[in-house]
């Protein structure tokens, strides 16, 4: 089962730190600045009450932590789910700094959220705890400071109540021409078109660059993919487009299998009334979950949660890409297995990138005032993600290092490079 405990695994701020200090180690990071990135500069952390429906209240804790803005503003998402604490926002937050940074855009990294299981509340309790977070986090984001956006089991609407809280209670000469405080809003309130797709989009796009430098393509490869929520199912579409065959869906709930490949359409109405459950689809059987990751295919995508391919399932794994289309799913023992097994792994920061580019073209429409349409939208993300690859695959060429390694490096020089021209206030 989707390993939604992550009881007894490696934290992820253990994780990311490993990826770092190895990154540190191998480009012989200049000592202070290691010391500057090896911490987060704010770590938020919010009780808050709220009155739930039948009129008792209710206190939540909800966290930001910031860990990096030497490139710009502080950016990543806000997730609603069990697993969020300091510990998770920490290393959430610190792959934000490295995501941003190598994708090229002007910004740092930042993570947060609300630790609550969000299918236990009615949409009316989930817009007050929302809208009370908002409140309680105050001026600690803000649209030149720091800009939430989707994560696991957030959405458009989500963002809606945060932009509409946030510019309620500025004040009044501000509140027409701040809704850039948060990215990945509905496109009819200052919203993306194609935002939704961002990320998917990307996760697909990075597999078939990846595949067309072996001189292959996505026809007939056959895939299984680790969540079936925005990432998921967008990644699905695009790739089933291509001829790509899905042939195991898991979550939280149910892991289906389908040899025939599913369909991400079908599977995605099936979902749509079941709170995002893929229990119960018809066209497909469910089979064990122990027995997911042992699946004959070409590519797994895991686009859930961390900590899902360690040291008890990485040996399993039959494909030859591992594409993360989730933050962290791979911990470092189960990427030494991957790697020794000869799988690529196409690392979080470069896999799901898309997200937050499309986030960043979202502010700046926001903050120019323009409104874009989805056919330059997804062509801008295109251009990036294929130079971005581009240079990543270079990296690994020409230091004959594994993908993640090579994304690291790029990303931190980026910052290395900032502060070494700017130096250290005071
Ligand atoms: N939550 C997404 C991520 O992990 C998007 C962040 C953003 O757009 O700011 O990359």
């Amino acid at each position: 089962m989707l390993n939604t405990k992550e009881v007894n695994k490696q934290s992820m701020s253990t994780t990311v730190m490993n990826q770092f200090n190895k990154t540190a180690d191998l480009i012989d990071l200049n000592p202070n600045i290691r010391k500057i990135l090896g911490i987060t500069n704010n770590e938020i952390v919010v009780h808050f009450p709220v009155k739930m429906d039948n009129g008792e209240v209710e206190i939540f804790t909800g966290y930001r932590v910031q860990h990096n803005n030497a490139l710009g503003p502080y950016k990543g998402g806000l997730r609603y789910h069990d697993t969020v604490d300091m510990d998770a926002a920490k290393a959430l937050a610190m792959w934000m700094t490295w995501k941003t940074s190598l994708a090229g855009l002007p910004y740092g990294g930042a993570k947060g959220g609300i630790k609550i299981d969000p299918r236990k509340y009615s949409d009316s309790e989930l817009e007050r705890i929302t809208r009370r977070f908002t409140y309680a986090l105050g001026e600690n984001i803000g649209p030149e400071h720091d800009i939430p956006a989707p994560d696991v089991n957030t959405n458009a609407q989500t963002m809606a109540w945060i932009a509409d809280t946030y510019m309620s209670t500025i004040s009044t000469s501000e509140r027409s021409h701040n809704q850039h405080v948060v990215t990945g809003k509905p496109v009819g309130s200052g919203g993306l078109e194609g935002r939704d797709r961002a990320t998917g989009f990307g996760v697909y796009l990075s597999i078939k660059l990846l595949l067309e430098t072996k001189g292959e393509n996505l026809r007939d490869k056959k895939f299984i993919v680790q969540g079936f929520g925005n990432v998921g199912y967008w990644a699905s579409h695009f790739i089933s487009k291509e001829g790509g065959k899905l042939i195991a869906v898991q979550d939280a709930h149910a892991t289906l299998f389908d040899e025939n490949g599913i369909d991400p359409e079908a599977l995605a109405q099936h979902c749509e009334p079941r709170k995002g459950s893929i229990k119960g689809f018809s066209d497909a059987v469910e089979i064990s979950a122990e027995d997911f990751f042992d699946l004959d295919c070409d590519i797994v995508i895991p686009a859930a949660l961390g900590n899902q391919i360690t040291a008890d399932n990485a040996f399993k794994i039959k494909a030859s890409i591992v594409a993360e289309g989730a933050n962290g799913p791979t911990d470092n023992n189960g990427e030494q297995i991957l790697l020794k097994n000869g799988v690529t792994i196409l690392p979080d920061i470069f896999c799901n990138s898309g997200g937050v580019i499309g986030s960043y073209l979202e502010w700046l429409q926001n903050r120019n005032g323009e409104m874009w349409q989805l056919e330059e939208v997804m062509a801008k993300i295109e251009k990036k993600i294929t130079e971005n690859f581009h240079k990543i695959h270079s990296e690994v060429k020409q230091r004959n290092i594994d993908w993640r390694t090579a994304a690291f490096i790029l990303a931190i020089s980026r910052i290395e490079t900032a502060y070494k021209q700017r130096g250290i206030f005071p």
